[in-house]
């Protein structure tokens, strides 16, 4: 009988999590019921909405338990199959990370090729990351081509696939904000964003502005706050917003006040909505078809932050809340 480690959440955290919210436990490998396959998990991807699951918050995903190991995107190859189609050998990707052996039902379970494009690629560029990035462009902000594009975030997964996505789609100009130096040279030398800034450098509003003469006409929304609000300010007339995500209100203890400046969705026509990618999920195939084009191209410039052994887990997601990620942040477990 093998052994293998889980990561479960120990507490909530109030505001930062930090390394008590999460044990650290050996436990036996699961045994696959009727119809589950018994995985062994080589990959998993760490992401900003566990934050919320880690809380008792009502949200869109039911919070993780308390004494329960925690779940997320992972990549594993099967090692027992009681379900028709899948075999040992098999490389799956399931909703059942933070743990060596997951036991996955085989309706949650998608095959993956191997061979196809490395293991990463299926949890970050052709996966949750890259599909959220494609869909809150070209279905949530509907960018065209001209469109002046600001992205905040824009190191990240989600954020510097979305630049890429929006140059591909025809933007005339895209911009981008991050936490440091060495992220704004990537996204300027590696990624093509045409200007990006360190939003540690001064006020997001100047920086915005000097960046974007003539105002921007999409704004992909990763971090909320003063981003948002110098994003409504720089909005031209009919204006997209795509609410993606609100970063830097994650782990703040009390609410912050929203922006002052909401009243401009009216005078400018703006439009702003949030979505959550899973609901989009008609759109996979044209997804997977035309970014899966332009990875094989090679037009895709994709960047991991890949952090050793499922043990160093917490600390990974830690990492990626205080933004020591470029591009995606995954563990490698085996
Ligand atoms: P990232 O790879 O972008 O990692 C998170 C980044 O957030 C960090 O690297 C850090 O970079 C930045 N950050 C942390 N705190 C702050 C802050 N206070 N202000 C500004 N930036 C901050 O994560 P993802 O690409 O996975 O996710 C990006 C966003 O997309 C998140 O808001 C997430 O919740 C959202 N999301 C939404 C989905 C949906 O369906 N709506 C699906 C997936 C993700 P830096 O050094 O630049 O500060």
């Amino acid at each position: 009988m093998s052994k293998g480690l889980e990561i479960r959440l120990a507490s909530r955290p109030k505001g930062w999590p930090t390394l008590e919210n999460f044990d650290i436990v050996e436990v036996e490998a699961p045994q696959p019921g009727d119809g589950e396959l018994l995985v062994r998990n080589l990959l998993m991807s760490v992401d900003p909405y566990m934050r919320g699951r880690m809380s008792a918050a009502k949200s869109y995903t039911p919070p993780y338990e308390i004494g329960k190991a925690m779940e997320g995107g992972a990549v594993g190859e099967v090692v027992a199959s009681n379900a028709e189609g899948f075999q040992p050998g098999d490389i799956v990707r399931h909703l059942r990370g933070w743990r060596d052996y997951a036991v996955v039902g085989a309706k949650q379970a998608t095959k993956v090729d191997p061979q196809a494009a490395p293991l990463s690629t299926y949890l970050y560029v052709l996966g949750m990351p890259g599909m959220t990035a494609y869909v809150g462009l070209v279905d949530v902000a509907e960018q065209k081509e001209g469109d002046v594009v600001f992205i905040s975030g824009a190191a990240g997964a989600v954020g510097s696939l979305a630049g890429q996505i929006a140059k591909l789609r025809g933007a005339s100009r895209v911009i981008g904000s991050a936490g440091s130096a060495e992220k704004v040279r990537y996204l300027l030398d590696e990624v093509g964003f045409d200007a990006a800034f360190n939003y540690h450098d001064g006020p997001v509003a100047e920086q915005l502005n000097a960046a974007a003469p003539d105002g921007i006409d999409v704004y992909f929304d990763n971090v909320g706050g003063e981003h948002l609000e110098a994003a409504i300010d720089a909005l031209n007339d009919f204006g997209r917003v795509a609410e993606c995500g609100m970063i830097s209100q994650y782990n703040i203890a009390e609410p912050e006040p929203g922006p002052r400046n909401m009243f401009m969705l009216v005078a400018k026509r703006l439009r702003l909505e949030g979505f959550i990618v899973g609901d989009r999920a008609h759109l996979k195939d044209q997804f997977v078809a035309e970014v899966g084009g332009w990875l094989r191209e090679g037009k895709i410039n994709y960047r991991e932050t890949v952090v050793d052994g499922l043990r160093n887990a917490p600390e990974a997601f830690l990492g990626l809340m205080r933004g020591d990620n470029i591009g995606k942040m995954l563990v490698k477990i085996a």
